[in-house]
């Protein structure tokens, strides 16, 4: 994990702005989904796709090691093991 150097503040509603910076290197617009994840004291914030990152399915997707993998494609891979 690595700093971006940008600190910001939360405002009276617990909003933060991310950077227009990081938006554009992540491709993240007006509108798109952002999911939050804690990890102790951390907040990670991950640009929502909840598809399968093989195959593109949306079904029976499950998030593992920080990728989201779906049911068909854990066969696959438990054949070829
Ligand atoms: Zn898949």
């Amino acid at each position: 994990m690595k700093s971006t150097g940008v600190v910001r503040k939360v405002d009276e509603l617990g909003r933060i702005v991310l950077p227009i910076e990081i938006r554009k290197v992540l491709d993240i617009k007006q509108k798109d989904a952002i999911e939050i994840f804690t990890d102790n004291d951390r907040i990670i914030l991950q640009k929502y796709e909840p598809a399968c990152v093989f195959c593109s399915n949306t079904d029976d997707v499950i998030y593992f090691n920080g990728k989201r993998i779906c049911a068909a494609c854990i066969k696959q891979l438990k054949e070829q093991m």
